[in-house]
């Protein structure tokens, strides 16, 4: 499923809507940017004009999960994010996008409200304001750390260990005082 999502610029049209993967994508305003999985164009008069397409198309982003549904708002969140960068690339408004998940196989359509936008850029922020500090947060290693596309720059384990290891120095100290 996602070897597909991962093909570089294919494009194909089904049932009236455009199919693009691997987009890449940036948000000046959110200090953000990626690649969407997918992004979804069908006709619409709020549209952009599509390369080589008659007419106007609106653009939804797909994010795919190799999961279920999480029941913390994560993946509503990047999927918003997204919609949030092609909407400042095209100049358009994007009020839905949709989640994937495989597991289960359930798309799931996701309204981008003001509260979502919101969210997000509130994340933005906090992690520019990290970023300016030069400080990086400690994270708790999690199931869905095995899932995640960050790991290897993450290395969610390293950081449990250090963890682990400052926690026994501490210990051996405090047991020699
Ligand atoms: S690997 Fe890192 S970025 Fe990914 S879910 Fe775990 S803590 Fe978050």
């Amino acid at each position: 499923m996602h070897k597909r999502a991962d093909d570089p610029f294919f494009t194909e049209m089904r049932n009236g809507v455009v199919t693009a993967r691997s987009v890449p994508i940036a948000s000046y305003r959110l200090g953000l940017s990626g690649v969407c999985d997918v992004v979804e164009f069908t006709a619409s008069p709020d549209g952009v004009k599509l390369p080589n397409r008659d007419g106007l198309y609106l653009a939804a982003p797909v994010e795919y999960k190799r999961g279920k549904e999480k029941h913390d708002h994560s993946d509503e969140t990047q999927l918003c994010a997204q919609a949030m960068c092609l909407e400042e690339m095209l100049s358009i408004a994007i009020p839905k996008g949709f989640l994937y998940y495989g597991e289960t196989r359930h798309r799931v359509e996701i309204e981008l409200t003001t509260e979502l936008r919101d969210l997000v850029k509130d994340m933005a922020d906090e992690m520019h304001n990290y970023f300016s500090r030069g400080y990086t947060p400690r994270v708790k290693p999690f199931k869905g750390c095995r899932s995640c596309s960050l790991a290897d720059i993450c290395l969610p384990e390293l950081q449990g260990k250090a963890m682990t290891a400052s926690k026994y120095i501490k210990q051996q100290i405090e047991r020699e005082q």
